[in-house]
């Protein structure tokens, strides 16, 4: 089972060589015309060697020939489209391994900060929500930045001094906070007697115990749960505003890292509607509350929910927080200042019952996805799939493990010897102020070399993939592909890299983005790379990744994506 998933490279080569001999061998029939050829182009193509080649065919929305110019005559009939790319780089079509499309996509169309970079433009945008929508019942949105505000707290008295009257919701671009005014609290009932929620934490005034504003993890659901509902519009809309920013940035396939009823509705419709742009493989929410019983829910729901471009064969846990809030389940404790007690955060599980409920999963097909970032968290997950694959015994199940913050590297190994895929989020490796203010001083530095190990999983031998986890962070692959090489600010001048030796090699981390998410999501014998046979997914960028300095990586931009053949996007003046 772990050769399999190590050697997915052997696999991709079997795979091309046969359909390669019926298609081209000397004794075929001339090949049926192809609907299009692209010709002049650098293809990498992400076979199994890694080949290049600088023609491509595609009938019928699959690759039917990839190779040198002089082959591709015999593929090009007079309703061919022939497309010269001018010796631009094509790549397989991009896969993100852990993304929250349609919470995205609402959330660009609510309260969006994101992109406020400071404490004053935050506010700023609060202000202009609030003038926005002056009959909106809620204020309510999201994305803002913990690391803008003291101990990541944001107080409900600068909420109130913009909107006193509504009530304001606004979630932290992690999605573990949140922080609301003091009309929100006093409709949600909570006061300095309301004790914090089992897994939550409502953050107080040390002086007084009263709610000072923000809402970690469980709690934030004590607000959330009484903001007006989005409706099958508001879905829709969001699921649309994430195919087009997909589109653009290049991505045909997604692991939808937390799905629910209403989103699952919105994906089956779009998919129903051929308007699925990515294929998305959901992750059903499990629920921490419940235990097995709710498994034969997330059966029905898998059922339900599998179409065309749609797999919901994934069940998501959450086995932790984040280490910025102290959430994370860590194996040696926080460090702390002096007189405060020792605190190693709580994960959402205990170890007998996360056991009970993976082994129950995988029984039944399932593929576990696990939100994991701190080291017991890590620990946890690897011991419940080592569990599982000892009772059932092991299968091809590709569970994986995101985010995957901070390891004890003891656990490195296990990855590859139980086939467990390592999903990082690479645009995270590197050190900004969430990494210097809030992780690095609570993990210590003999802790903190243990930050994202995206080298030393990949050459441990275990699958790595990649995603952006948007809206937490952008869903442009480019950009996180230049943190993975350099562990620097994307643009930051040429230098030494936060942990250096943790820094991987362009070709490894589009395979990430590209082979590995596909196996992930389990169609890497029809995407992820660009080999006969395969779907005729693939992107075309303006400049060439391998030929820039690793710090202009992420100014490359894609100037045409095709999906299953389809056009769809293309910026016209660039092709
Ligand atoms: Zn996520």
């Amino acid at each position: 089972m772990s050769l399999d998933t190590r050697r997915l490279a052997v696999a991709g080569v079997a795979l091309a060589s046969t359909i390669g001999l019926a298609v081209c061998g000397p004794a075929a029939a001339p090949p049926a015309p192809a609907d299009l050829v692209v010709r002049h182009a650098r293809v990498y193509t992400v076979d199994a060697v890694r080949s290049w080649a600088t023609t491509l065919a595609v009938r019928g929305g699959r690759f039917v020939y990839v190779g040198d110019e002089a082959g591709a005559e015999a593929h090009i009939g007079p309703a061919t489209q022939t497309v010269d790319a001018g010796g631009r780089l094509i790549l397989p079509g991009f896969h993100d391994a852990h993304v929250h499309p349609i919470s995205a996509g609402m959330e660009a169309r609510q309260c969006d900060l994101n992109e406020a970079g400071s404490r004053e433009a935050v506010l700023a945008a609060v202000r202009a929500c609030a003038a926005r929508d002056p009959a909106a019942a809620w204020i309510a949105g999201g994305g803002w930045d913990l690391t803008l505000f003291p101990d990541a707290s944001p107080s409900k008295a600068l909420l109130d001094a913009i909107e006193p009257a509504r009530p304001v919701f606004l979630t932290a671009a992690d999605g573990h906070s949140a922080w609301v005014n003091s009309r929100a609290l006093a409709i949600a009932g909570i006061t300095r007697e309301t004790p914090d929620p089992e897994r939550g934490r409502i953050e107080r005034d040390p002086a007084t115990g009263e709610p000072a504003g923000t809402l970690r993890e469980s709690a934030v659901d004590l607000v959330g749960r009484h903001v007006p509902p989005a409706s099958a519009a508001d879905y829709r809309a969001g699921l649309d505003h994430a195919l087009a920013r997909f589109a653009e940035v290049g991505i045909v396939g997604v692991q939808e890292a937390s799905a629910g009823r209403e989103m699952l509705d919105a994906y089956l419709a779009a998919d129903r509607e051929g308007r699925l742009t990515v294929r998305v493989r959901a992750s059903l929410r499990v629920d921490p509350g419940r235990d097995t019983d709710q498994i034969p829910d997330l059966v029905e729901l898998r059922r339900a929910y599998t179409g065309r471009r749609l797999n919901a064969g994934t069940a998501k846990l959450f086995l932790d927080g984040v280490i910025e809030a102290k959430t994370a389940a860590l194996l040696a404790p926080y460090v702390e200042g002096p007189g405060a007690p020792p605190r190693r955060g709580d994960a959402n599980y205990d170890q007998a019952r996360l056991d009970r409920l993976v082994a129950a999963l995988d029984r039944e097909g399932f593929q576990v996805h696990m939100h994991a970032i701190g080291d017991r968290a890590i620990r946890m997950g690897l011991d419940a799939v080592e569990r599982a694959r000892a009772t059932n015994g092991p299968r091809d199940a590709r569970h994986h493990m995101a985010h995957i913050q901070l390891f004890d590297p003891a656990d490195i190994p296990r990855f590859a010897g139980l086939g467990v895929v390592a999903n990082f989020q690479p645009l995270w490796a590197y050190a900004d102020s969430y990494i210097r203010d809030l992780t690095e001083p609570v993990l210590g530095p003999e802790r903190s070399r243990w930050l994202y190990p995206i080298r030393s999983l990949v050459a441990s031998g275990a699958v790595v993939a990649a995603g952006s986890d948007w809206s937490v962070s952008s869903p442009d692959p480019l950009r996180a592909m230049e943190v993975a090489v350099t562990r620097r600010e994307p643009g930051a001048p040429i230098g030494p890299g936060w942990i250096p030796e943790e820094q991987v090699d362009l070709p490894e981390i589009v395979a990430a983005y590209t082979i590995a998410g596909a196996y992930l999501s389990v169609e890497e014998r029809d995407s992820g790379s660009i080999e006969t046979g395969k779907l005729a997914d693939f992107v075309m960028l303006d400049r060439d990744i391998f030929g820039l300095p690793a710090n202009a990586i992420h100014t490359a931009k894609v100037v045409w994506t095709v999906m299953e053949g389809k056009e769809v996007y293309q910026v016209r003046s660039e092709k």
